[in-house]
């Protein structure tokens, strides 16, 4: 994939690189990102905005998957900068806070001759990602409807961290499933909808479970935290991914 950001439906822009993805979400003059990638991603974000004749201060809202390190990069930044209030699930609260991992499901070691992985850590290193990044300041929520631009519906998903959400934007239909499934197993680097690997997983047999919580969704694109976006419905990507199972 390119690593410019583009436009994937209405008001909906795709950012970062080629493992790892964040979203903007247009709402008239503001904005909400969906996630935050990693902290090297900033310049891309401030370039993006800047094209488009915006700046950090029209980012109203950073709303957030779940709290794992290549999601919350930027967020204290931009929290501290636009200023915007940063969101996040009640459930992965205590790890934005802190930057401490909650255990995993299951070990890197299989995977460490695997190219797939390499690439990925030498990409976090140049983006950054070398200590936890840590939120000072947090909104926490639930479930229903987030009280931001672009009105998301949040889906609970928990699994692959305990308090995993998706986002839905009914009017755009768009379906923003973070890391409850992803298109690229960043660890084998095969292609396909399917559920994060075990070690990168709190839970990786209740990520399979919440599955079903996405199935019935209406949505003509479907998003991911790594690889890209699909098509083709959320019932057929959830089959695709309890095929695959655990990997
Ligand atoms: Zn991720």
């Amino acid at each position: 994939m390119p690593d410019a950001p583009q436009q994937l439906a209405p008001g909906v822009h795709r950012l970062g690189n080629a493992y790892v993805n964040c979203y903007l979400i247009e709402d008239g003059n503001q904005l909400t990102l969906v996630d935050a990638g990693l902290p090297g991603f900033r310049g891309g974000l401030d370039d993006y905005l800047r094209s488009h004749g915006r700046s950090v201060k029209d980012i109203a809202a950073v709303i957030l998957t779940h709290a794992h390190g290549d999601h919350v990069g930027m967020a204290e930044k931009v929290r501290t900068d636009a200023p915007a209030p940063v969101h996040v699930h009640e459930a992965d609260a205590e790890m934005a806070r802190t930057g401490k991992i909650h255990p995993r499901d299951g070990s890197l070691l299989p995977y460490l001759r695997r190219p797939a992985l390499w690439k990925l850590f030498a990409m976090a290193v140049r983006n950054g990602a070398v200590s936890p990044t840590r939120i000072l300041e947090l909104t926490t929520f639930a479930d229903g409807d987030l009280d931001v631009p672009g009105r998301p519906r949040v889906i609970p998903t928990p699994g692959h961290s305990p308090g995993h959400v998706a986002f839905h934007f009914p009017d755009r239909g768009v379906l923003i499933a973070g890391d409850a499934l992803c298109n690229y197993n960043p660890l084998t680097g095969t292609r396909g909808p399917q559920i994060l690997p075990k070690a990168f997983a709190y839970d990786a047999l209740q990520a399979i479970a919440s599955l079903a919580a996405l199935e019935r969704i209406d949505a003509g694109v479907m998003l991911f935290g790594h690889g890209e976006p699909w098509t083709d419905g959320p019932s057929s990507a959830v089959t695709h991914a309890r095929e695959v199972g655990v990997t």
